[in-house]
């Protein structure tokens, strides 16, 4: 059974938008508004914060913390992030930062040498980008966050390719946008195309949510379809934003698409965030950024300058480094990226040796996307949360639900996690699907 259409993509609140979907109940005659049966005298929450969705991923979260308070020996291959330190010349940056006392508040979008480090990183792509165009922000997350809230409204759409990364439908909800799913086809190995999305395009379309490579398929886009899709959207008058976090986590040869490559056509209608976190190891740093019109820019600077102000002066110390060394940067990146491709071969291989269990090698990112819903009968499980549960509970192997990402037929491993742990945890699985 497809797991993946549980919504109907042009009625943006219907409920059970998939992976859209969450605890709580629904109010009758108010869309989906959630209420969580607020003890007495509670503090009354505003309509936005009972809105966001519960993750999915929370009954696997505290299941883990659980097992883990009880001493218990857990793999954890859920968690995305790089099991890397932040390579070494990067953290000198940060703490020379520190002894020189540049702990004071920067200019909120960012400093002007880092923004100037950002414009030439896409520069040298050959994509005409000023300082002027370049936000810094606390991470890749707060970049897409606030372009959100200053290019979406209520009344808006946003065309989010299926599966996604679990903030984006949030995202869009908290600007006030409805998020819509275009699903993307396995066949295809979930790579976006135009004809995915164009069925779930309205004349409400304002936006599109890009994400190559992709958390949680690994998939990237391909060049070609990049162009397509930008043409359609720029003639739509739809503005996209492109999450280019995992950019240099590409395997077998596969050349990063990025609307930086055809720059001079779309500046005016595309964001590109990105950011130092899963590039450089840097998650705990907070470190990000977007590329975008420069007026865009200044709107998300003056969001900024009321929620958070500049990011880190030191973490953007240390990012400038990490952009500007390019031969040490390189040198740190090319090391991580061969002993990802490793644990790719080995976590794919392992997963489609155990019967069962389907998934495609994924083009990049550090995340093996596998199908499991052929064991769901025997396992008792009726969809992806309660499998990642019951194989947490019996095996001791965290992995997150594909219900989180909007298909309820698969789960994802992370494969930033050490080489002898990818092994153990597929050990396990192997071992918990044979007694199954
Ligand atoms: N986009 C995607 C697709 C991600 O997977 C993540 C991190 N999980 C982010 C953005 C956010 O990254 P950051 O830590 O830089 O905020």
């Amino acid at each position: 059974m497809d797991g993946v259409c549980r919504l109907r993509p042009h009625v943006a609140r219907a409920p059970g938008v998939i992976g859209f979907s969450g605890g709580g109940r629904t109010v009758p005659g108010r869309g989906d508004v959630r209420v969580s049966g607020p003890a007495k005298n509670a503090p009354r929450l505003a309509r936005r914060a009972r809105e966001i969705r519960p993750s999915p991923t929370l009954a696997v979260s505290r299941t883990l913390a659980e097992l883990r308070r009880r001493g218990a020996d857990v793999v954890d291959l859920g968690v995305g992030e790089p099991d890397f330190p932040t390579p070494r010349f990067v953290k000198e940056a940060g703490i020379e930062a520190i002894e020189a006392d540049r702990t004071r508040y920067t200019e909120t979008p960012g400093e002007p040498a880092l923004r100037e480090a950002i414009a030439g990183k896409f520069r040298r792509r050959g994509a005409d980008v000023s300082a002027a165009q370049v936000l810094v922000s606390a991470g890749g997350k707060q970049a897409l966050f606030n372009a959100c809230q200053v290019l979406f409204e209520e009344g808006d759409e946003v065309l989010v390719p299926a599966p996604y990364w679990v903030s984006f439908p949030e995202m869009v909800r908290l600007s006030g946008a409805a998020p819509v799913p275009a699903v993307t086809r396995r066949e295809n190995g979930f790579r976006a195309t135009l004809e995915d999305l164009r069925p779930a395009a309205t004349e409400r379309t304002r936006g599109l949510i890009l994400n190559s490579p992709n958390n949680p398929t690994g998939a990237a886009i391909e060049p070609g379809e990049l162009a397509r899709i930008l043409a359609w959207a720029k003639d739509r008058n739809v503005f996209v934003l492109y999450d280019e976090c995992y950019e240099l986590f590409l395997y077998d040869g596969r050349r990063h698409a990025s609307p930086a490559d055809t720059w001079a056509e779309h500046a005016d209608h595309v964001l590109i965030s990105g950011a130092a976190s899963k590039t450089f190891a840097m998650t705990g740093w907070r470190l990000g950024w977007a590329v975008a019109p420069a007026d865009v820019v200044a709107a998300m600077s003056g969001y900024q300058s009321h929620s958070t102000s500049n990011a880190s002066s030191i973490s953007q110390a240390a990012a400038l480094a990490a952009l500007t060394e390019l031969d040490r940067a390189k040198d740190s990146v090319e090391t991580m990226l061969a002993e990802y491709a490793l644990r790719r071969k080995l976590i794919t291989a392992a997963l489609n040796a155990i019967p069962g269990v389907e998934c495609p090698a994924p083009d990049g990112a550090f995340y093996a996307f596998a199908d499991v819903s052929a064991l769901f009968p025997r396992a008792g499980a009726a969809g992806s949360a309660d499998f990642a549960n019951v194989l947490l509970e019996r095996a001791g192997v965290a992995s997150v639900p594909g219900i989180a990402f909007g298909d309820d037929r698969y789960i994802r491993f992370s494969f930033a996690a050490a080489t002898g742990e990818i092994e153990r945890g597929m050990e396990r699985f192997a071992e918990f699907v044979r007694g199954l």
